[in-house]
């Protein structure tokens, strides 16, 4: 049976969304609810639940990331301002869909990447 989560029916295009990029391995498109001027989301457009789930494998796809990140970065205009790059994983990554994805935000400063000190 064939895997299927939100972002892979963006992926295969059974729901829209705006895509940004696609290539074999991997599918960019904009966060439907943007935190900074730029946010992107890349996927590798198999399923991959977590980082946790990555494998050998996988290397070309999750290298794949970073460039076309790069690249987008790039076409965003946000490339020598800088830019964050996110992958959050499991629970306390706070990761809501279970399809491996990497933020691309940026647009403006970001400021620091926890806005609490942590107590314990
Ligand atoms: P995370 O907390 O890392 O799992 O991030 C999930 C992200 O997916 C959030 O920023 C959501 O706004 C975004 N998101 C959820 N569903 C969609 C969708 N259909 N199209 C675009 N972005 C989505």
């Amino acid at each position: 049976m064939t895997e299927e989560t939100p972002f892979s029916h963006i992926v295969n295009g059974d729901i829209s969304a705006d895509i940004v990029y696609q290539d074999e391995l991997v599918t960019a498109f904009r966060d439907i609810n943007p935190q900074t001027p730029t946010h992107i989301l890349l996927v590798p457009n198999k399923v991959i639940p977590t980082v946790n789930d990555v494998s050998a494998d996988d290397e070309s796809t999750m290298g794949r990331l970073i460039v076309v990140a790069q690249k987008l970065a790039q076409d965003e205009g946000i490339a020598d301002d800088g830019y964050r790059l996110i992958i959050n994983c499991g629970d306390h990554g706070n990761q809501e869909v279970y399809h491996l994805h990497m933020h691309l935000m940026g647009g403006r400063p970001l400021g620091p990447m926890l806005t609490r000190k942590q107590t314990d």
